[in-house]
């Protein structure tokens, strides 16, 4: 039994399908293959979450007879390409069609020509996405692999199955792929694929930034550690280019309370921290660009160290252009504004005594980000001195505990009666006057109190059991 099989278990949502779109292949004979990350992250015990299909001969057509079989009406059709897209429940099975490519300089724009499996596995990124697995009768589950893509695999390697520093001059999105792929999978870089990365970083500049920054996501929304994609971008110059807002924060000391490094790591360390908790983009996001103005603000202040006043604010209006350049939404933009801006005021609160109204007015400021801000918050913690972790930990507990507690109030405050004072006077038979308000806020008192539920019937029904008590107390 081939071992991809063991991968691949007859009674697997994925290889059900995989199955079916062998008996279409056979139908329709073409030669047909599975090939880049599904097979990778079978091989490592990951989840599977796409299909990418090659076959020799008409991509297209072979998508349209796997949409017809499954009873599909979509399929997504890129003619450039010779590939399509057939969604399945949440599955996207990619079909392309097996091509050799030549591409002409200065262009990410492929020519195209038909090729057989050799050729289109060797134009793949890296030899642990070149792959392939037979989906023909009878050669189901065998593996190609002419590049030592099991070996890479299996030693932790990110190599390109040709030349490195072609492969990536042809398109040099691959240069941030190897780095994510290094950064989610724990994987190191082959080294002459790495130097290759520094040698052709320049050519970044052809890719579209929708292509960076969709790369750049993925980056972010690495499971763990996310800070090596950026160590990684930084050692090949890579970042300089696409992010020279955090390139530069490379080498700003500071040293005081709260943080401790150099601006670089401690944006990183944030980071980290931040993605321990949660894998909310724009939270991520904000929690590496939120330092952003720390160079431009850094001034040396006899007994006190370095002093970085202002950093939130010159920060924040930096966010706008940063954004707009990476064309992310408007309401990323927005977000990492307002939490740029207001990062250190939960700190402030802390330090000079938690009043209700500094409390009240951080609350409006955040708005529905109160929490996340929270969270940016302990994360921007990077001290090694467990005391003052502690210190400052226990620090944004009382914040947040002051933080409820305000809300509790005014939600009390807001609280009003379901029966309104005209309904009161008509119960009771009275004229507008004090005793009205002395009524309803006995009705209040009850349902706060929990002797009745927060309703209008429950209301009226306690208002007139009681009427009589109530008037006899004013
Ligand atoms: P993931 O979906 O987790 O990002 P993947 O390996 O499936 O990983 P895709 O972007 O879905 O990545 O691409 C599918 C396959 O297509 C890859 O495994 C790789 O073989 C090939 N591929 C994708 N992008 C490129 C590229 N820019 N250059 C060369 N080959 C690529
Ligand atoms: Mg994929």
């Amino acid at each position: 039994m081939a071992f991809l099989e063991l991968l691949f278990p007859p009674d697997d949502p994925i290889t059900k399908i995989l199955l079916r779109i062998a008996q279409i292949a056979e139908r329709n004979n073409v030669d047909a293959y599975l090939v880049g990350g599904a097979i990778r992250d079978r091989i490592l015990g990951h989840e599977t979450k796409d299909i990418d299909v090659t076959v020799v001969g008409s991509g297209i057509e072979f998508a349209k007879a796997i949409a017809h079989s499954f009873r599909l009406k979509k399929v997504l059709e890129y003619p450039r390409f010779g590939t399509a897209m057939v969604p399945y429940h949440d599955i996207i099975i990619e079909v392309a069609t097996a091509r050799s490519e030549q591409y002409e300089n200065n262009s990410r724009k492929p020519k195209v020509a038909e090729g057989n499996l050799h050729e289109d596995l060797s134009r793949r990124d890296f030899t642990i996405n070149a792959l392939a697995m037979s989906l023909n009768k009878e050669s189901l589950y065998e593996l190609s692999d002419y590049f030592q893509g099991l070996h890479d695999l299996d030693a932790g390697i990110i190599r390109t199955p040709l030349d490195p520093v072609t492969t990536f001059s042809e398109d040099p999105l691959r240069m941030l792929r190897a780095i994510r792929f290094s950064t989610q999978l724990g994987f190191k870089i082959e080294d002459e694929t790495f130097r290759a990365i520094s040698k052709v970083k320049d050519r970044m500049v052809i890719i579209s930034q929708e292509r960076i920054t969709e790369e750049l996501t993925k980056i972010l929304k690495v499971p763990r550690k996310p800070s090596q994609a950026f160590l990684l971008m930084k050692k090949c110059g890579l970042l300089e280019i696409i992010l020279p807002e955090i390139a530069n924060l490379d080498g700003v000391d500071q040293k005081n309370g709260y943080h401790h490094k150099d601006v670089f790591n401690h944006s990183l360390q944030v980071l980290d921290n931040i993605a321990e908790k949660t894998d909310k983009f724009e939270l991520r996001f904000t929690a590496l660009i939120h330092d952003i103005a720390k160079p431009q603000t850094k001034r040396y202040v006899e007994g006190k160290g370095w002093t970085f006043y202002g950093h939130e604010e010159l920060g924040a209006r930096m966010v706008k252009p940063l954004c707009r350049r990476l064309k992310l939404s408007n309401k990323i933009m927005e977000y990492a504004e307002k939490m740029t801006r207001l990062h250190l005021r939960p700190i402030a609160i802390a330090e000079e005594g938690v009043t209700d109204s500094a409390v009240r007015r951080l609350c409006v400021d955040a708005g529905e980000h109160i929490e996340d801000l929270i969270t940016l918050c302990r994360a921007d913690i990077t001290s090694k001195n467990p005391r003052k972790v502690a210190e400052y930990t226990a620090n944004f507990d009382r914040v947040v505990d002051k933080i409820a507690e305000v809300e509790e109030k005014d939600r009390l405050r807001a609280f009003q009666s379901p029966l309104h004072g005209d309904e009161i006077m008509k119960i009771c038979n009275l004229s507008p006057g004090p005793a009205v308000g002395y009524v309803k806020r006995a009705i209040e008192e009850a349902i706060l109190s929990g002797e009745i539920p927060n309703t209008y019937e429950a209301a009226k029904m306690y208002l007139e059991s009681h009427k009589k008590r109530l008037l006899s107390e004013i």
